[in-house]
């Protein structure tokens, strides 16, 4: 998004509250910054429109008392040039298109809202070019006004011609400067223009019923050219030949100059000189017309620069745009002569690659990913933006440009989640996924507000002493209607959109809670293990947090916390990680890494980070009984941990042939539905006697 619109200002007429979350959220979520206003009726939908001013109307269709025809008509009435976007649930086609019919900007359907984002900075990109568009033709009107134009008589028998002074000095010259004659006039005039002009002049002498007219340019005496309008008439013996002919001269050099700005306006995008959205669009069509005819298989791709918004906001605006420009240069220089790359407005871009197939797309995907990985040079700054790359391929089954590009979106969409810097082609399940995902989001920010969400603990066992030393918490989420959901169907979501530092923060302060009631009531030492996700791991306040959970319920030694990490966190470059393991383990917080095995394995982590605890993954723990690998393995995992001085934990311990062994490896504890699951608190004192007396 480009600056002139912050905040955006969105007048949303919703009548259903879920849907305005949603739609809003999405919004929020690509990182716009809005004044969201919701309406439900009709008065206060025109009202909103009166005072917000807003940059884009989004409106269901129906509406208690009427329907989004009569809000569209309202919003062309009050504020005829903001845009209309139709956001509705199950739309019939032809409404659809009526609505674009009759001046909505485009139509969403709320279950596919993947494409809110890219509407509606379509949309007010589309706002924006009119704007300039009714700014320079108010120019030219103002241009034309003011114009006075010279005259000419042309005597066709003598050959004289007489030019008015206003014609001579319209191109700079003076009375004895231009020779009255045929020659005299066409010696001025382009080279490129004159065969135009004889032809037009010849015509109407000859036969013509119209009045000449003809447009061309002309040397002014200062160098440089002149549009000129000429029109005339020419006078006619009873015979019909012509013996006289008169006109006039207008200066049309603005309103030229204007007409090409226009142009170039209307089909390029200023700043980095590719072609818009509008251009690209009739290739498209173009394209596809000759898939139906000729089955010339094309692709539409579709790519958003990964670290755009970075350079905007730190490096501002200016930076921003000669980014945006360098990009378009080395984008033209990957591409073929035939392809259009096109610029939609913010850091969007299409490609259009004609007649080519399958593989050629990917590969060019690839060229292009590969040309971006290389920096920018803006200014002083060396930037490597990355970018994300959707492809789809035209066929002749598809309906229209829009849906192309509707699909290209939502694959380049899936790129960025699938973290950057890589492409992905469209298939139909993309859309499924992509609304489960987002009511998911939404449901899982309610659980957060309406505690739906519940800790529940699991004893760790020392294997040689049989007692339960500590638990780990792990999350659920005790949902209204699904029932009990566990953590792999929530916390990758919840990592994705950061929900994960609040719902971190909460499950940390719940499970100190907990492990200070439970040394109120008499409990024996419990140390808590608490799980972190690598993204909380860029909160800055995470430390602190921790901290003063512990100082707050005063927990001390042997009650200590125990903060769980996969080895992800630790291969992740920068040193924030370090920096914080150090300073929670000078006050006492002891760390382990988790699911040990399954990531980089790498040694040099466990001795760089000051950790306390190996948790061998219970993938490898399967098989210790049965699979002689998996018991190498494990025996050397416990070897190594031996010698770096760390605990082991085996992590998913299920049977007795599985306790044993570890405890013959002399691995000091083990977590497993053999001794006991997760159990809430309540159950918690109970599962630790009966653990205790097996
Ligand atoms: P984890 O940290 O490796 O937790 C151990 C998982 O193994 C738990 O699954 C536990 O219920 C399960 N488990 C324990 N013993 C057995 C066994 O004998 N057999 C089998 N098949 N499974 C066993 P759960 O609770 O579903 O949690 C899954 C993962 O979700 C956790 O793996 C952890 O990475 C994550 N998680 C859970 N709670 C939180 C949380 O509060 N914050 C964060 N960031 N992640 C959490
Ligand atoms: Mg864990
Ligand atoms: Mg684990």
């Amino acid at each position: 998004m480009t600056s002139s619109e912050s905040p955006l200002r969105v007048l949303h007429l919703e009548d259903t509250e879920a849907d305005s979350f949603l739609v809003r959220h999405t919004l929020e979520r690509a990182g716009m910054e809005m004044a969201y206003h919701n309406v439900q009726t009709k008065d206060d939908f025109i009202r909103g429109l009166r005072e917000d001013d807003p940059h884009v109307v989004l409106s269901d269709h129906s509406l208690p008392g009427f329907d989004s025809r009569e809000a569209l008509e309202i919003t062309h009435r009050e504020r005829p040039h903001t845009p209309f976007i139709l956001v509705s649930g199950a739309l019939g086609d032809e409404l659809a298109v009526e609505s674009l019919k009759n001046g909505a900007a485009d139509y969403i359907l709320k279950d596919r809202l993947a494409r809110l984002v890219p509407a509606v900075e379509r949309a007010l990109q589309l706002a924006r070019e009119q704007r300039e568009r009714r700014a320079a033709e108010e120019r030219y009107a103002l241009a034309v006004e003011g114009a006075a134009d010279g005259l000419w008589d042309w005597d066709l028998r003598s050959g004289r011609i007489y030019f008015s002074p206003r014609w001579r000095e319209m191109l700079g010259y003076g009375e004895e400067e231009v020779e009255p004659s045929l020659d005299g006039w066409h010696r001025l005039v382009h080279e490129e223009d004159l065969p135009r002009l004889k032809q037009a002049l010849d015509e109407h002498l000859e036969a013509g019923q119209q009045p000449f007219e003809c447009e061309y340019r002309m040397r002014h005496k200062e160098g440089g050219w002149r549009w000129v309008l000429s029109r005339g008439v020419a006078v006619r013996e009873p015979g019909g030949r012509a013996v006289r002919m008169a006109g006039s001269q207008t200066d049309i050099t603005r309103r030229k100059t204007a007409e090409e700005a226009l142009l170039r306006h209307a089909y390029y995008d200023p700043l980095t000189g590719l072609a818009n959205r509008a251009l690209f669009e009739n290739r498209l069509g173009r394209a596809l017309r000759q898939a139906r005819r000729r089955h010339a298989p094309f692709a539409v791709l579709f790519l958003d620069l990964d670290r755009f918004k970075v350079v905007n906001d730190s490096l501002g605006h200016a930076a921003g745009d000669r980014l945006l420009a360098a990009f378009a240069r080395r984008l033209e220089r990957l591409l073929r002569p035939g392809d259009t790359a096109a610029r939609f407005g913010g850091d969007e871009f299409a490609i259009l690659l004609e007649s080519v197939g399958d593989v050629q797309a990917t590969l060019v995907a690839r060229r292009i990913l590969e040309g971006f990985a290389q920096p920018f040079k803006v200014g002083r700054q060396d930037i490597v933006a990355g970018a994300s790359i959707g492809i789809t391929y035209g066929t002749q089954a598809h309906a229209s440009t829009q849906s192309l590009l509707r699909e290209a979106d939502t694959a380049m969409y899936r790129a960025k989640e699938l973290g950057r810097g890589r492409y992905e082609i469209f298939d139909e399940a993309l859309y499924e996924r992509s609304y489960r995902r987002l009511m998911m989001e939404r449901d899982l920010r309610r659980a957060i507000q309406n505690h739906e969400l519940v800790v529940y603990y699991q004893p760790l066992v020392n294997l040689e002493s049989g007692k339960v030393t500590g638990c780990e918490a792990l999350v659920r989420w005790q949902h209204p209607t699904r029932g009990l959901v566990l953590p792999a169907d929530f916390i990758p979501v919840a990592e994705e959109t950061g929900l994960i530092v609040d719902l971190g923060d909460w499950v940390l302060r719940t499970a100190v809670a907990q492990q200070r009631a439970w040394r109120d009531t008499g409990l024996p030492p419990l140390e808590m293990s608490i799980n972190l996700s690598p993204r909380q791991f860029n909160q800055k306040d995470l430390s602190h947090n921790i901290l003063q959970a512990i100082e707050e319920f005063s927990l001390d030694d042997p009650w200590r916390v125990k903060l769980e990490l996969t080895e992800s966190v630790l291969a992740a470059p920068g040193e924030p990680a370090t920096r914080l393991i150090q300073e929670l383990g000078r006050r006492g917080v002891r760390f382990a890494v988790d699911d040990f095995g399954t990531g980089y394995s790498s040694m040099a982590y466990l001795r760089r980070f000051a950790f306390r605890t190996l948790k061998i993954d219970r993938s490898f723990v399967q098989g210790v009984a049965t699979n002689p690998d998996d018991a190498a393995i494990a025996a050397a995992i416990i070897s190594m941990a031996r010698h770096l001085k760390l605990d082991v934990t085996a992590e998913g311990v299920e049977t007795e042939p599985q306790r044993d062994f570890f405890r013959r490896e002399r691995c000091d504890e083990a977590q497993g539905f053999l001794f006991s699951p997760a159990v809430p608190a309540e159950a918690f004192p109970d599962a630790v006697k009966h653990v205790e007396a097996a």
